[in-house]
Order: structure tokens, then C-alpha cells, then sequence
């Protein structure tokens, strides 16, 4: 069948970054199930698998207006580190609201936080195969995701 909305697609993917760092991948996992459609998946990687069928293979360059957005520099703080709570180091992650803020930066006693998400403002270039395409049941329409092998397990 072809991949279309509320579909369960199964993938293997390797992302890499412009200069081919490999930034994620399902490689030596199960392959990651999403339900198609429902916003599970980066837009610009979910409109290319959009009628493709099991077995396809892509290569997807999505851009960031496509991805996790552009950079936004008004995301980015300083915090006097007193305002942390014990030791502050870069690359530590805080819930902050709503949002998840990065250390990016300690100089002397300010800290620098960043609310982007980690890959906002990169291109991001997926290999991708097919591995299988299933209809959902009512129960992962329900929740919006998928259930069992590479999904929700509850
Ligand atoms: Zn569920």
C-alpha cells in the first residue's frame, strides 16, 4: 500500500548534517513506526514519503523552514549562573516553561541559554527506506501514535 494519512510507516533513516556528520540514525535499533500525517515527523521529511510504498529509498535534504525552524536570536539568554540551582555546565538541558533551554556558553559568572531546538537553522539531510507500510488501528488513531514494535509501548 501507499503511504498516505493515518498510515503506520516503518523507516530506517541515517540524518547527517551539510558536512556529513551523522546526527541521528535507527541503525543497529528496530526502525522507527510514526503515524503518518498526524505531525509525528519533520513536514519537509513527511511530504517526500507521502505515496511512496515499502522497499522506496530516499534522500531527502530538508531545509530549516522545513525542519526545526530557523535560528531565532532572541532565544538566546544570559543568566548570571547564581540563578542555577548547583553546578551549570555546556551542554546541560533545563526545562524552562514550556521549553527546553541548552547551555551553550559559560563565561565568567554569566551563563548562556539557548531555547532553539538543537537542529534549528540546519539543513538536514535524511537517507530513508521504506520498510513498511500498515494500516492503523482505531486504538493508534485514537492516541495519535503508533503502538508496539518501534512505537508506544503502554
Ligand atoms: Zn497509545
Amino acid at each position: 500500500m501507499q503511504i498516505a494519512k493515518d498510515s503506520v510507516v516503518s523507516i530506517d533513516y541515517t540524518l547527517t548534517d551539510d558536512a556529513g556528520k551523522v546526527l541521528d540514525s535507527s541503525s543497529g535499533g528496530e526502525p522507527l513506526a510514526y503515524l503518518h500525517g498526524n505531525g509525528n515527523l519533520i513536514p519537509g521529511l513527511e511530504a517526500e514519503l507521502d505515496g511512496k510504498t515499502k522497499g522506496a529509498k530516499l534522500e531527502v535534504k530538508v531545509l530549516p523552514k522545513d525542519g526545526y525552524g530557523e535560528l531565532d536570536p532572541t532565544l538566546v539568554h544570559q543568566v548570571p549562573k547564581r540563578q542555577f540551582d548547583g553546578d551549570v555546565a555546556v551542554g546541560q538541558r533545563f526545562h524552562a516553561g514550556p521549553s527546553v533551554v541548552t547551555v551553550t556558553r559559560i563565561l565568567g559568572d554569566m551563563v548562556t541559554v539557548d531555547g532553539n531546538h538543537p537542529l534549528a537553522g540546519q539543513n538536514l539531510n535524511f537517507k530513508v527506506e521504506v520498510k513498511d507500510v500498515r494500516a492503523a488501528t482505531e486504538e493508534e488513531l485514537e492516541h495519535g501514535h503508533v503502538h508496539g514494535a518501534g512505537g508506544h509501548h503502554h
